[in-house]
């Protein structure tokens, strides 16, 4: 087979993760930013696990990785569940690839086997300490005749191969987005290939691994810029064409050190969790390193595609805002269709356990209720799944979330903005309820409220807001100073959508039930 031919004409790009952990912030922007390349120029994207580390590599992680990349809609065209050309692609069921590409270089000379004892590793390591000399395998078992090595195999006696490492010279690379890198291959070891329980180490499976799936482009952190030369001496030695390097840059948390948990969640799975939108992530994660003319931040997956070049991205580093974050999310949010608003809040208020309601609202009499005018009317089919059990309930929301208008943000905020609509047991805010609900006064007014809402014929939002403010003629009182009481008895807050929709799509029982309560509440006070 002839891997230098084939990279010139297909472009390949892999991500690579290890299944040790999360997706997080930085591994997902990796995984975008291969999918966005290979996407924009018509190439394959591949996923590859590599879990060479056995201890350390646990299948929740892998699982979850795949499930986060999903989430966010990064689907890859070959890798460990979808078949490709080049499988299999989990490193651990490779191991007879790694076997006879290390018996080549072996046999060429490039390779050698080491046979030192752990204890003579360490005895190298502490004298090079005493010394002040960086760590470095001194070579004991460079010089040893192909014969001495034979024998020693034939002995049994358990070794790693070893890199033959030129003792002189440099090894160059050039980065596409770093530009030119340089090391004297006297600064690199002669770095283990094929550890003492057969398995191979990152840097040697990755080189076999790239080569094997004709990966044309390796897009990943700049933290494996240091394993870069040690790979460039795999390929050459291997007999294997250089793919491009792309190291992406680094991701700082606000205080300008490596985002970590320190700076909070960093994890995709918490984002999920917290419902953020998988659009939003992946624009905010595209823009941790990459930008398109410095000033436009707002992008659908769709326009990313068309948008995204190497060439735009910096090689200083990203700094995570989770403030920006929320921005953009908010902002992917309001683009929504009101359809796909509904079917989101929806699944936050069953997760949230809000759903089903605690108390339900007829809103089938009331003249006015109809959606904002110059909407389509609501069809409930339209809303995902149709065979939702509270799908009755699915037209009530649609007002709320209309009523909410741009309050509602963030899906995360909906419990509490949303919770008194569904629940009596809401979140009241203390000052509130002290400053409007514990009067005298108040309770008197709420109380001439409730009974005028409860002699309402028609509970529809005219008729209750003509209520309100006759009676507040009435008392030779500003309205405001019915509505504020009001609002708060009804929803616990001073700030609410338009009360006059809230107090209908609460529905006549349930204020008036709220309105008598929170009259009690002021009963005894001045
Ligand atoms: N498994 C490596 C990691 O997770 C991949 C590095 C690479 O892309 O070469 O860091």
């Amino acid at each position: 087979m002839n891997l230098v031919e084939k990279h010139d004409d297909v472009i390949r790009v892999r991500f690579a993760p290890s299944p040790t952990g999360h997706l997080h912030v930085g591994g997902a922007r990796t995984a975008l930013y291969n999918y966005l390349y290979a996407r924009r120029q018509g190439g394959v994207f591949v996923l590859r696990i590599e879990d060479t580390d056995a201890a350390r590599s646990t299948k929740e992680s892998y699982e979850g990785i795949m499930r986060g990349l999903r989430w966010l809609g990064l689907e890859w065209d070959e890798g460990p569940d979808v078949s490709g050309d080049y499988g299999p692609y989990v490193q651990s069921a490779r191991s007879v690839l790694y076997h006879s590409e290390i018996d080549r270089l072996l046999r060429e000379g490039k390779a050698y086997r080491c046979f030192c004892t752990s204890e003579e590793l360490d005895a190298m390591r502490v004298e090079q300490e005493r010394k002040k000399l960086p760590p470095k395998y001194t070579g004991t078992c460079r010089c040893l005749t192909p014969e001495e090595s034979e024998e020693r195999l034939a002995r049994g006696m358990p070794y790693v191969v070893r890199f033959r490492m030129p003792v002189e010279g440099d090894v160059r690379f050039t980065d596409v987005i770093r530009g030119d890198f340089s090391f004297a291959n006297a600064e690199l070891d002669d770095f283990v290939l094929i550890k003492s329980d057969g398995r191979p180490t990152y840097n040697y499976a990755v080189v076999v691994d790239d080569a094997h799936m004709r990966i044309s482009h390796v897009i990943r952190g700049d933290d494996h810029i240091s394993n870069t030369p040690r790979q460039v001496h795999l390929y050459g030695a291997l007999g294997f064409k250089l793919p491009r390097f792309a190291h992406l840059p680094m991701i700082l948390g606000s205080d300008k050190t490596r985002l970590s948990k320190r700076h909070g969640a960093t994890s995709i799975d918490a984002y999920r969790d917290k419902y953020y939108l998988s659009e939003a992530m992946v624009n905010y994660l595209a823009l941790l390193g990459w930008s398109y003319d410095g000033k436009r931040e707002l992008f659908t997956v769709k326009a990313l595609i068309e948008a995204f070049s190497l060439k735009k991205v910096s090689s200083n580093p990203a700094v995570f805002d989770p403030a920006k974050m929320e921005w953009i999310n908010a902002e992917h949010f309001k683009m929504l269709p009101q359809s796909r608003k509904i079917e989101l809040v929806y699944e936050v208020l069953e997760k949230e356990g809000l759903f089903p309601p605690s108390f339900e609202v007829d809103l089938s009499r009331p003249v006015d209720l109809k959606l904002v005018p110059g909407k389509e009317p609501l069809r409930v089919e339209a809303i995902g799944d149709a065979e939702r059990t509270y799908a009755k309930e699915i037209p009530r929301l649609a007002l709320i979330i209309d009523a909410l208008g741009n309050r509602l943000k963030l899906l995360k905020d909906v419990p509490d903005l949303m919770g008194y609509f569904y629940r009596d047991d809401y979140v009241r805010d203390a000052d509130a309820v002290l400053n409007h609900l514990m009067k005298k006064e108040s309770s008197v007014r709420l109380a001439a409220l409730a009974d005028e809402y409860d002699r309402l014929q028609y509970f529809d939002r005219a008729s209750v807001e003509e209520a309100l403010r006759a009676l507040a003629d009435r008392l030779e009182l500003q309205s405001g100073e019915l509505i504020h009481p009001c609002r708060v008895a009804l929803t616990g807050k001073t700030v609410s959508p338009d009360i006059f929709w809230v107090v209908v799509l609460l529905g006549k029982a349930k204020t008036i039930q709220r309105l008598r309560a929170a009259a009690a509440l002021g009963a005894e006070k001045r």
